[in-house]
């Protein structure tokens, strides 16, 4: 793993592993089947491209979105790796580059979109190419039953069969149901090494909140995060266009993207989302796989995802360079019943039905949780965790009641008018409001009326919503949306059972007054990091590449906050590989200390590793002893790539330091060099 580090550090520029990642890497270095789930934005990408950078031959990356693949060819190309895609996107050139790098032998990853595959001449080139390995992105979309089924993806398998080689399969879709229909088509049923891990983004805020003013609750949640990339997500396509709307009214670059726009307008938010810093786009889901933009700052739910993983993926998409990012998700009565409706109305069969309604109360188990969301959120992941200190919950606790006698008193309400009406209906009862349709149904009659006047009508729109949370009630599609008992209620309606329930706090009397807005540096930070982002603009636009090819968000304020002095400094900054550093480094630490000092190039690829600094030793011992000993001597030098390789290899003994140096500088030099090497051991 030694050598897997070393990448890590000199190509990827960051220090270690995230989660989970250094099992992945090391089962498929070993040339195991792999099949990984991972959080949208926990570094997958990372997991095939570090084996493949450590094996001989040709990597194939199999990727559904073209834009998504162009922009990792591009970063691993920013980084010095030899990477191409064959793609319908490409220009002629592009492919007569790739072509030109894999007859050299030079290209170590071939990403590849699925519809090749239904080529023939596709497994032939891949054959002649040697192919050694196959990474599969975003698996699931061998799945029918999931959203992004792609029929092309079912040629994978043929594929690893033809080609007899491992593959590691990466999706962010932990359901089982899933997972296993990918065993299925990927691996032909064989098991692979499964991981499942790695959940947790600790640098994701999590909050969710009762709607009360939808629009208002968004503006403001945006409102105090001005400037920085964003995602609204909205449940329909006409929201989508008249929160983007309201969003520019209230100064912000916002636009609107959903799947009834034209391919060409699409392309354009998408391009533009990419490219500019601080746009906010509104979106349905259909504005998902392809945001591969690492310093999306927020992710905000205008109205309840269909499911708790669909939630994380959501959410996921926020923060994945690793800095501090918020989210946002707004929930009430309707969306629960919209989200019910959808599942029943669709088209799948009842046990299908059954697990999304499941998936659905999920979500809903983590909107109403009463502690730690992470901690609920990771549990039903299948991962233990103590409460994070870090999400809405930690940080304002909710106050709880024990909700048994109102959940009853609802139940009984709805019992006694035979689960035909909604909530509305049934808080007038259980207020005892003498509405016209109460005195006409007779419902004024009942036992239950009035029971309920110890809450206001709010108070009873959050038991309900929460007893529709609980599913302890549903609404029935085929009576409007009637809410009807289930199972789950029986025990609490017998008194077999008690429930706490949340008051929900109201945050009403605040929401207009202007939040703080949240820095992502401290005030004294701020000014050089848009300085340095100032900088990344201009090389980018120089470049017409994403901002964040060249350094993500979290890079530069590791470099705004720590201040690197010097190349050296630079280099330990996370996110700055060799090359990058090559490329940009100087133009960095410019914006930082103003100027900078030459450095030998050769130095340069030593910065920030202990051999840099014992290059400098023995270049200072060798400036003494240029004259020898005596001074007085003809002058002798090493050359800078001698010292680097005495830097970096560390001979212990004369005879190993004479095979570098030579004999002649070996006699001037040999002694000194050894001396500083032992005290740098
Ligand atoms: P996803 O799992 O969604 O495909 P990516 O592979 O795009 O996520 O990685 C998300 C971000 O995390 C990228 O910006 C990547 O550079 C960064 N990243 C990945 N691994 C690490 C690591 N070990 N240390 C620091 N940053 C990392
Ligand atoms: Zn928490």
């Amino acid at each position: 793993m030694n050598q897997a580090a070393t990448l890590l550090r000199d190509v990827f520029g960051f220090d270690g592993f995230r989660p989970g990642q250094g099992e992945i890497v090391e089962a498929g270095c070993a040339g195991r089947n792999v099949l990984a789930i991972m959080p949208t934005g926990g570094g997958k990408s990372l997991c095939f491209q570090l084996p493949a950078l450590m094996r001989d031959g040709v990597t194939v990356v199999i990727s559904p979105l073209i834009a998504l693949m162009r922009d990792q060819v591009r970063g691993l190309r920013e980084a010095g790796v030899e990477a191409g895609a064959l793609t319908s996107g490409n220009t002629p050139e592009e492919t007569d580059a790739v072509w030109d790098a894999l007859e050299a032998g030079r290209l170590k990853l071939l990403y590849l979109a699925p519809e090749r595959l239904a080529s023939s001449g596709t497994l032939q080139m891949l054959r002649r190419i040697r192919v050694q390995a196959i990474a599969v992105d975003e698996a699931h979309c061998v799945s029918q039953w999931g959203h992004d089924f792609r029929p092309d993806y079912l040629r994978i398998g043929e594929l690893r069969r033809a080609l007899d080689v491992p593959l590691s399969a990466f999706t962010a879709t932990a359901d089982r149901e899933t997972q296993d229909e990918i065993v299925t088509r990927l691996f032909d049923g064989e098991e692979p090494e499964r991981f499942l891990r790695g959940f947790d983004r600790p640098n994701i805020h999590l909050a969710f909140q009762p709607k009360d003013n939808p629009r208002r609750q968004v503006l403001g949640f945006a409102d105090a995060r001005r400037g920085q990339s964003g995602i609204v997500y909205c449940g329909t396509r006409a929201k989508t266009e008249s929160l983007s709307r309201a969003l520019g009214e209230d100064g912000h670059t916002a636009c609107f993207y959903h799947g009834g726009m034209e391919a060409e307008d699409r392309r354009i938010v998408e391009t533009r989302f990419a490219r500019e810093d601080g746009l906010i786009v509104v979106a349905t889901v259909a504005f998902g796989m392809g945001v591969d933009k690492p310093d999306i700052r927020w992710v905000a739910h205008a109205d309840l995802p269909k499911s708790i993983e669909a939630y994380y993926q959501e959410i996921g998409r926020a923060g994945r360079d690793g800095a501090p990012a918020e989210t946002l998700t707004l929930y009430g009565a309707d969306d629960i019943r919209l989200r019910r409706s959808q599942i029943d109305e669709g088209m799948a069969p009842p046990e299908r039905r059954a697990a999304d309604h499941g998936r659905l109360n999920a979500l809903l188990g983590l909107a109403e949780a009463l502690e730690c969301r992470r901690k609920t959120l990771l549990g039903y992941f299948g991962e233990e965790a103590e409460a994070c200190g870090h999400c809405d919950l930690c940080q304002n606790p909710v106050e709880t009641f024990d909700g048994t006698e109102a959940v009853r008193k609802a139940l009984s309400a709805a019992l006694r008018t035979g689960e035909w009406f909604g909530s509305g209906h049934l808080i007038d009862i259980l207020m005892g409001n003498e509405t016209d349709k109460v005195r006409q149904k007779g419902h004024d009659q009942l036992p239950t009326f009035g029971v309920g006047r110890d809450f206001d009508k709010r108070g009873w729109q959050a038991v309900f919503r929460q007893m529709m949370g609980h599913d302890l009630m549903r609404p029935d599609p085929e009576r409007h949306g009637a809410l009807q008992m289930t199972e789950a209620a029986r025990p609490i309606l017998r008194g077999e059972a008690t429930i706490t329930l949340r008051r929900d706090s109201i945050v009403k009397a605040q929401a207009r007054r202007r939040p703080a807005v949240k820095a992502m540096v401290n005030e004294e930070d701020a000014p050089l990091l848009s300085a340095l982002k100032a900088k990344r603009r201009a090389l980018a636009e120089a470049a017409s590449v994403p901002a964040y090819i060249i350094f993500t968000d979290r890079t530069l304020i590791e470099m705004a906050e720590t201040r690197p002095a010097s190349l050296d400094d630079m280099a330990r900054i996370s996110g700055v590989g060799a090359k990058k550093l090559e490329r940009y480094g100087a133009d960095f630490l410019s914006v930082i200390t103003g100027d900078v000092a030459e450095m030998h190039p050769t130095r340069r690829k030593l910065a920030g590793r202990d051999a840099g600094t014992l290059y400098d030793r023995l270049l200072q011992v060798q400036a003494d002893l240029s004259r020898g000993e005596t001074g007085t001597e003809k002058p002798l030098s090493c050359s800078a790539s001698l010292l680097a390789k005495v830097a970096e290899r560390r001979p212990s003994v004369p005879e190993e330091l004479e095979q570098i140096l030579g004999e002649r500088r070996s006699e001037r030099f040999g002694a000194a060099f050894l001396d500083v090497l032992r005290e740098a051991s």
